[in-house]
């Protein structure tokens, strides 16, 4: 597990919309020591990120959200925005994200009950799938069962998170259970302390930072990218200079506006 992250840099993707720029970023990778890491498991990484993978030979940690796989159930911040639509339902998502999880699941119910639109379906990955990925050489991983943001779980729901997680890969001779990316980046020092309890090796946040060379496994940091970043600005984020002239610039905004 040192190998996969020790000395890289670490750059983290989400759904993929299309390759747009995939290729250059892969193209840039070439000699650098990078880690592509992919939260959720949406189907598109198959599609797009995997063959990409395969022609380059590069690392990658895919982290599933072992509750969706081989169900046609979506992603609940897709479902929020379909039940709403996209201005109020995507505001709706950042709101729920504060809210205590069983207020957030009951809140999800309620606007099923009170929609009249089809259930929305969403094609996932098989098992079949991440079998083929890992032999492959790509790291299946952890990102719970369901996606709840786990600082706002009763240790009782952190516990069946990773419970239920563990059961689906031991079920499935998928490897990697103990390498754990917190959904949405959300954590505590409670959070840490039940994953540690429940067998978590490393855990990954969601900060847009450069990991240090003494990273702390349970923290390690990670950058934000998506197949729409140009080839300019990964080079810009890779350098790590994001992290040192963007709140010099918002200081010299805020000296500029009187804050
Ligand atoms: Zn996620």
């Amino acid at each position: 597990m040192n190998d996969l992250i020790a000395n890289k840099k670490i750059v983290t993707y989400h759904k993929i919309n299309a390759q747009n720029h995939l290729s250059e970023h892969f193209d840039v990778y070439q000699g650098k020591d990078i880690l592509i890491t992919v939260d959720d498991g949406d189907i598109s990484f198959y599609h797009y990120m995997f063959p990409l993978l395969k022609k380059y030979n590069m690392p990658a940690i895919l982290f599933i959200i072992t509750g969706l796989i081989d169900t046609k159930i979506p992603f609940w911040w897709d479902e929020i925005v379909y039940l709403l639509g996209a201005e109020e339902g995507e505001k709706k998502v950042w709101e729920v994200k504060n809210w205590p999880n069983h207020k957030r699941l009951d809140y999800i119910q309620q606007l099923r009950d009170n929609s009249n639109k089809p259930p929305l379906e969403q094609v996932q990955l098989t098992t079949a799938q991440l079998q083929e990925m890992q032999a492959a050489g790509v790291t299946i991983a952890n990102h719970s069962h369901t996606h709840p943001m786990f600082d706002q779980c009763t240790e009782e729901e952190l516990r069946e998170e990773f419970r239920k997680s563990k059961q689906f890969f031991e079920d499935r001779q998928l490897n990697g259970y103990e390498l754990f990316a917190y959904p949405n980046g959300n954590y505590s020092a409670f959070t840490e302390r039940i994953a540690k309890e429940e067998g978590i090796q490393a855990a990954f946040l969601f900060d847009h930072k450069l990991t240090g060379k003494d990273y702390n496994p349970y923290r390690i940091s990670r950058l934000s990218v998506t197949d729409q970043t140009s080839v300019n600005k990964l080079r810009f984020i890779l350098s790590g200079w994001h992290t040192k002239i963007l709140p010099v610039r918002k200081k010299i905004f805020n000296i500029l506006n009187g804050r």
